[in-house]
């Protein structure tokens, strides 16, 4: 207004916003369900599962750039409090009546404002960040790496996870991805099992593979602490290099952390910047797994990152299993790390049966490569992705009785 006033009074006062400068604005908000078979069943502790659910987020802003995120979560409610529906609810109901009209160009400002209107729901904040970044970094031409401070790194090494839950079929898939030259880092999915078997099962597969792959567990938080207590020391005489969250709560990580030759991660007990800083101030962890889903967005992510840094603590790239959108956004913000010591496990979308992109990722020599195009750099099949749309072509088309 004072502007404007000002420029009455003086005809020579330049426009407050030339035509050419609105900043574009969000016109549409759109989700997608999408169901993905995976190549095999994936067990963990807390669910075993046979396909994977993709809820995908489109941007549409008034430049006509669409930008696109991503939620996912590990067997459905099994893993934390979002779902991929409720995901898609609360964005089809919640967020979209904040960002509707709103500067899509904005993005920290348009977060703050979504977390005043929607508390928790972390899933489906990283989703929808990553949908802005993705809009921004396609409006200005750049890679989304460098909207987050600039990539350090084009490759990230990537963990495969073994969970047929037989050793034998577990050992052969390892063999087969050594020869592949796809993954030399192993992550053992235990804990639901008895102890003795899951230790025998866990020795086995490093005996099997030595020096040419490091062995890591992941408890998923299913064992007690003497259980952890017990299964750490034998874990370090296995040659397991790293445990993933042997127990639920932070405490217990402080009792066990240090007390055996392996390194303790913390992942679940990690739900962005507050949980890391707490559990770096009770040393609480040697590694940190930094999930974006997890952090609540690929911003938190780096704040989780630096905490870490400061502690003293490794970092590790993490996976809520996310398809090719969701792990590509992960890739851009682990790119920037300072540190990321303990590599990444962002294998997600080779675990899908289906390729959703024009393009497929590049993993290749044991690492995935970060794209260079403007924002995440990928392209959805949109054809793809309507076929596998819940409610899409496929289930119209499946014959009765095969329900999935
Ligand atoms: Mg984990």
């Amino acid at each position: 207004m004072a502007g404007r006033n000002l420029a009455g009074m003086n005809q020579t006062f330049a426009p407050l916003a030339p035509t050419n400068a609105v900043s574009p604005v969000i016109d549409r908000v759109e989700t997608i369900l999408v169901d993905l078979p995976t190549i095999r069943p994936h067990k963990l502790s807390v669910a075993t599962m046979n396909g994977q659910t993709l809820m995908l987020v489109k941007l549409h802003c008034s430049d006509g750039v669409v930008g696109i995120g991503e939620g996912t979560t590990i067997g459905g409610l099994a893993y934390g409090g979002e779902s991929p529906e409720s995901m898609k609810l609360a964005i089809d109901t919640y967020f979209a009546a904040v960002m509707l009209g709103q500067d899509a160009t904005r993005i920290q400002a348009l977060m703050a404002r979504i977390g005043k209107a929607v508390k928790e729901n972390r899933f489906a904040k990283s989703a929808v960040e990553t949908a802005l970044l993705d809009a921004h970094g396609k409006r200005l031409g750049l890679p989304v790496s460098e909207l987050l401070g600039g990539r350090r790194r084009d490759r990230l090494a990537v963990a495969w996870t073994l969970a047929s839950g037989d050793t034998a079929t577990d050992i052969a898939e390892a063999e087969r991805m050594l020869d592949l030259r796809r993954h030399r880092i192993f992550k053992l999915k235990i804990g639901a099992r008895d102890i003795r078997d899951d230790i025998a099962h866990v020795a086995a597969i490093k005996r099997a593979l030595g020096d040419r792959a490091a062995v890591r567990v992941d408890v998923n938080m299913a064992w007690s602490e003497t259980e952890a207590a017990h299964g750490m020391a034998a874990l370090a005489d296995a040659g397991c290099e790293l445990v993933e969250q042997p127990v639920a709560a932070a405490a217990g990580l402080v009792r066990l952390v240090r007390r055996f030759p392996t390194a303790l991660m913390a992942d679940e007990s990690l739900s962005g910047p507050e949980s890391a800083f707490e559990l770096a101030r009770v040393h609480g962890a040697d590694v940190f797994a930094v999930k974006i889903e997890q952090c609540g967005g690929c911003f938190n992510a780096l704040r989780v990152a630096a905490i870490a840094d400061a502690a003293g603590i490794g970092l590790y790239g993490g996976t809520m299993l996310e398809g090719a959108v969701g792990s590509i956004a992960s890739a851009h913000a682990f790119s920037t790390f300072a540190n990321l010591q303990w590599g990444t496990e962002l294998f997600g979308p080779l675990l899908l049966t289906e390729e959703i992109l024009c393009e497929p990722l590049d993993y290749s020599d044991f690492a995935l490569t970060v794209p260079s195009g403007p924002g995440l750099g990928i392209q959805l099949d949109d054809d793809r992705v309507a076929f596998f749309a819940r409610d899409g072509l496929r289930r119209k088309t499946r014959p009765a009785g095969q329900g999935g």
